[in-house]
């Protein structure tokens, strides 16, 4: 078992510090927001909840998981005993590269500092620290507990030893984590962020509407969501952050993030957690009720 640091409670911190507690590990989650750390131990409840009613885990196992995590608003603190620390702040590079520094300076001198960040450079990240052959990509995806992907990027200058370690601690997980190379995207965002930005231009386009791209795309590709639902799902501005990564990293224009996109995320329309997208949400987020403006 090690102690193991999430940096950031947010939608997928949550989801983190949930997974290493199940699996016997003691969880330091770190926030700057003592609601976000509140919020997110009501939500890890919620979920081993339903896990309990699921008979995946027994009332015991709920107690023993919660009783692992401990909440601080200290980083310092809260990385002070780490084997490993998975940062999962806010998706902003100044941001991450101030974490890690601090990180570096307050963690111990063997701990790993992974990020789960979706598109900022590993190596960027590794190069403000001490010890850029112990910094990694750790990338899980949304939902955590339910997802069985960890896309595992190596920086430039990441040793083999690290990504042994990470891979098999993901394993323990009981999640398949995925090695892969550090260039814009990764693989997953690489992949998925151009096929979401074509199903917004063949909207934009006039080619087809919003329910008939996303039916094409679950009847005919069998995706369990369409493209547009699931950009919906990610947040908009972050499709667009991420597009910008790769437009910026590779300098091709295949990448260039259409208009449309553009125009939603400057008029606040940024999917499902601002109420409206290419879907509405006012009436919740069971149905799929296409927006005013795409009707
Ligand atoms: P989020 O906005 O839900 O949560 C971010 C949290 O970070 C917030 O609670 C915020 O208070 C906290 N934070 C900000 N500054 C901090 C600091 N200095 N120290 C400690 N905590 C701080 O974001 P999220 O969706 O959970 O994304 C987190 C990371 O995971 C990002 O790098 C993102 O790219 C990546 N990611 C997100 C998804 C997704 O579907 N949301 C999927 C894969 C990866």
């Amino acid at each position: 078992m090690h102690n193991v640091t999430v940096i950031g409670a947010g939608t997928m911190g949550n989801g983190i510090a949930h997974v290493f507690a199940m699996f016997g590990h003691q969880v330091n989650l770190v926030d700057i927001s003592e609601e976000a750390l509140d919020k997110a131990i009501t939500t890890i409840g919620k979920n081993l909840d339903r896990m309990v009613k699921k008979e995946k885990i027994s009332e015991e196992d709920k107690a023993a998981t919660l009783g692992r995590v401990t909440t601080h608003t200290d980083l310092k603190t809260g990385v002070a005993t780490a084997d490993l620390v998975v940062e999962a702040a806010t998706e902003n590079v100044d941001l991450k590269l101030k974490i890690f520094k601090l990180m570096d300076e307050s963690a111990p001198e063997g701990a790993i500092l992974a990020t789960n960040t979706s598109s900022i450079s590993i190596t960027q990240i590794a190069a403000v620290t001490s010890r850029p052959e112990k910094v990694i990509g750790m990338h899980f995806m949304n939902p955590v507990p339910v997802m069985k992907l960890v896309e595992v990027i190596r920086g430039y200058a990441t040793s083999d030893e690290t990504t042994a370690t990470v891979m098999e601690m993901s394993r323990n997980l009981r999640k398949v984590p995925v090695e892969v190379n550090d260039y814009p995207g990764f693989v997953a965002n690489r992949i998925l962020m151009p096929m979401i930005n074509e199903a917004i231009i063949t909207l934009f386009e006039g080619v087809a509407g919003v329910e008939e791209i996303d039916t094409v795309m679950k009847l005919g590709m069998a995706h369990p969501m369409g493209p547009l639902q699931l950009a919906d799902f990610i947040g908009l501005d972050v499709c667009l952050s991420i597009l910008r990564v790769l437009h910026d990293g590779f300098g091709n224009p295949k990448y260039a993030p259409c208009p449309l996109l553009v125009n939603m995320v400057t008029a606040g329309k940024l999917g499902r957690k601002s109420g409206e997208g290419f879907y509405s949400y006012t009436h919740g987020t069971k149905d799929w009720i296409v927006a005013d403006t795409f009707k």
